[in-house]
């Protein structure tokens, strides 16, 4: 058997046309912009990288961009003075501080200091509790995509066993939360965990993040059981350049009822719900209804 392939690539692109038809409206009829100001400390070539997308999404929604790129010995004083005055711009919806930040920045001080409600990453501590708590919250925006496609795939997650592999606070743990709040019954593996693959092998959904290349074999995966791979590690092989998952694609593929690829899987999703996620700040700053299917 061959998985059915989740095509992350094409599922982001529907969810950038639904964000951008809800930004025409929203300029329309109630003649507002919604504004992501996102901010990059230093010169770490992939956030670059990562950044110019965003502003390049962003736009191509019909949003405002702001990019504030200050260099790397920026004092935090500095930094918390520009998040300050983000807070306070009524044109700014969403702000995100790209991490990793320097080692002479606190991020946890940094990503507190941004107003939760303009907080699109869903990393402030208020948004980490009201996820908790089942209460509206902005929701990180990688897991967020993954429950997006899981939701697709199997309309309801209700009674399913799943299965995260990792624990950090951006994808494992609120991932967790998301799939406990679907009514999913939820175990979160770890580097401690006593005989992974068995547990492993009792999810029907299965979501890796743990940054280790390939990790996780097909033997891992039950029969017909869902997989996303939300790893993203750059290997070489064969004296090339590659980009794989956590999962072992090769051998999963052979077990699993649906797997997402690595890349254009869970990667494309992660950019296009920040954009959903401004989105809905921006109607939740004016008191206008949730825009629909974006968020949780
Ligand atoms: P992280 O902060 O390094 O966390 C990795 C987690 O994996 C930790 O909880 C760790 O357990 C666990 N782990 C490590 N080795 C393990 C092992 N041998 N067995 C079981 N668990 C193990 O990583 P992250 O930020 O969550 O990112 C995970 C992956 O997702 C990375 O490849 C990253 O690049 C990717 N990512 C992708 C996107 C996207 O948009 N697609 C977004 C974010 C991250 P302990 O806590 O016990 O150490």
């Amino acid at each position: 058997m061959s998985a059915q392939l989740i095509d992350g690539k094409a599922f982001a692109a529907t969810v950038r046309e639904k964000v951008a038809t809800q930004v025409e409206k929203l300029k329309e009829v109630h003649g507002i912009t919604p504004g992501l100001a996102v901010v990059l400390v230093g010169e770490d070539p992939a956030s670059e990288v990562y950044v110019r997308n965003k502003g390049k999404q962003t736009l191509e929604c019909g949003m405002t961009s702001y990019e504030h790129k200050l260099p790397a010995e920026t004092s935090e004083e500095d930094l918390l003075v520009l998040i300050e005055a983000l807070n306070a711009d009524p044109a700014v919806h969403g702000i995100l501080v790209q991490l990793p930040l320097p080692d002479h920045l606190d991020s946890d001080l940094v990503i507190n200091a941004i107003d939760p409600a303009k907080d699109v990453d869903g990393f402030h501590i208020s948004n980490v509790g009201l996820l908790a708590t089942g209460q509206k919250a902005m929701v990180p925006c990688t897991p967020l995509g993954c429950l997006m496609m899981l939701r697709d795939h199997y309309g309801s997650l209700s009674g399913l066993n799943a299965v995260v592999v990792g624990r950090s606070n951006i994808v494992g743990k609120p991932m967790a939360q998301l799939l406990l709040r679907d009514s999913c019954t939820v175990t979160i593996a770890h580097s401690r965990t006593k005989d992974i693959a068995e547990v492993c092998r009792g999810a029907d959904i299965l979501v890796a993040a743990v940054g280790r290349p390939e990790m996780i074999p097909g033997d891992w995966v039950k029969p017909g059981a869902t997989v996303i791979d939300v790893g993203i590690n750059r290997i070489e092989r064969d004296g090339k350049r590659k980009l794989v998952g956590d999962v072992d694609f090769a051998s999963a593929v052979e077990v699993a009822g649906a797997i997402t690829p690595v890349p254009g899987g869970v990667g494309p999703m992660t950019i296009a719900c920040l954009l959903a996620n401004t989105l809905t700040a921006c109607c939740r700053a004016h008191d206008l209804p949730e825009p629909s299917d974006l968020t949780v």
